[in-house]
């Protein structure tokens, strides 16, 4: 039996699943199965492993129940579970990423009432109370409301954001010219200082590494840019 530091790996000095994410990493956060297999081969010139396996044991949004350690219930915000070492990766076609529950959500493992192990993405407390109260008659809800303080209460959270350059997102505005680069409508309204109303948001997510540059900008219109970020809109760079 051999334990902790003497114990022999295949690969390196440590489990291959852990390398696996860790060349996802290196590849700047985001890769195909093939291009994590032809790193690992040139690192380990006999490796023959089961790259895809290794990858969506990581993966916090594929069907992964076949490996014991996820066939145990929690959420990926739940830092300090045993297993939450696996919740490394999120996959986005067939792109592998390295998971950000600020980008990517919260996700839970859970077992379905035939005993089958699923994953699902989980409800901030906001949208679960929205839920709850959406399920109560009109009456209900007017009871309740009728107790419910009309004085929102004041909270301070911390949010951590990029700091953007003003140059791009002038550039990108001035070449949209008032229309939707995506749409290709107008903007749906003037501002107060009469210029257009339009969003410049990063093809490349910031989040995910992209650049603050105005070929990975795009100017879009309320609507537009809340379908990349809640729906399914695919976008091209056009600012080249
Ligand atoms: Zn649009
Ligand atoms: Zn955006």
């Amino acid at each position: 039996m051999t334990t902790g530091t003497n114990r022999a790996f295949k690969y390196g000095n440590q489990p291959i699943r852990i390398t696996t994410v860790q060349v996802v990493e290196e590849l700047g956060g985001a890769a195909t199965i093939k291009q994590v297999d032809s790193f690992l081969r040139r690192m380990y010139p006999h490796y023959r492993d089961n790259t895809r396996s290794n990858l969506v044991i990581n993966t916090v949004n594929c069907n992964r129940s076949h490996w014991d350690c996820n066939k145990v219930a929690r959420r990926t915000d739940d830092t300090n579970h045993r297993y939450h070492q696996y919740d490394r990766l999120f996959k986005r076609g067939n792109v592998f990423e390295v998971y950000q529950p600020s980008v990517h959500g919260v996700w839970e493992l859970y077992q379905d009432q035939q005993g089958k192990w699923c994953y699902r993405k989980v409800k901030s407390e906001f949208e679960k109370a929205v839920d709850a109260a959406s399920k109560l008659s009109s009456s209900e809800r007017k009871e309740i409301l009728k107790t419910e303080s009309k004085t929102p209460e004041l909270i301070v959270v911390t949010t951590r954001v990029y700091k953007r350059s003003p140059y791009v997102v002038a550039e990108v505005l001035l070449r949209a010219n008032g229309k939707c680069q995506s749409c290709k409508r107008d903007a749906p309204f003037l501002k107060e200082d009469g210029t257009p109303f339009l969003e410049v948001h990063h093809i490349e997510w910031l989040s995910n590494g992209g650049d603050d540059s105005v070929e990975n900008a795009i100017a879009l219109c309320p609507n537009c840019h809340r379908q990349v970020h809640y729906g399914v809109l695919a976008l091209v760079s056009i600012n080249k």
